[in-house]
C-alpha cells in the first residue's frame, strides 16, 4: 500500500551535493574531510559563497539545533577555515 506521508526511506541514488576529496591538514594541526562542492555551498562562518568546484570542509557550529541526536556540520569555506591537502602534487620541488 502507498503511504504518501511515510517515513523517507530513500537509499542509492541521492544527488550528491560535494564529492569527498580527501584529508587535510587544518591550521590548528588537525587532520579534517575536504569536500569538493558539486553545486555552491554558503559558508557557515562568513556567509561568502563557496562556489562549485571548490574545496570546503565541515565543522560542527555552535547554535546549530541539535537534530536527529548529533551536531550539524556545516561547510565552512577555505578562507575561514585553510586546508592543506595531504596529497600533494608530483614533480613540485621547494
Ligand atoms: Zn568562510
Amino acid at each position: 500500500m502507498m503511504t504518501p506521508f511515510g517515513p523517507h526511506t530513500h537509499r542509492g541514488r541521492r544527488p550528491a551535493k560535494s564529492h569527498r576529496v580527501g584529508r587535510a591538514l587544518q591550521p590548528d594541526g588537525h587532520m579534517t574531510m575536504t569536500y569538493r562542492a558539486v553545486e555552491a555551498h554558503r559558508c557557515a562562518r562568513c556567509r561568502a559563497t563557496i562556489a562549485a568546484g571548490s574545496l570546503f570542509s565541515r565543522h560542527a557550529q555552535s547554535g546549530t539545533s541539535l537534530f536527529l541526536g548529533g551536531q550539524t556540520r556545516e561547510p565552512v569555506c577555505m578562507t575561514c577555515v585553510p586546508l592543506r591537502l595531504e596529497t600533494e602534487e608530483p614533480g613540485g620541488q621547494g
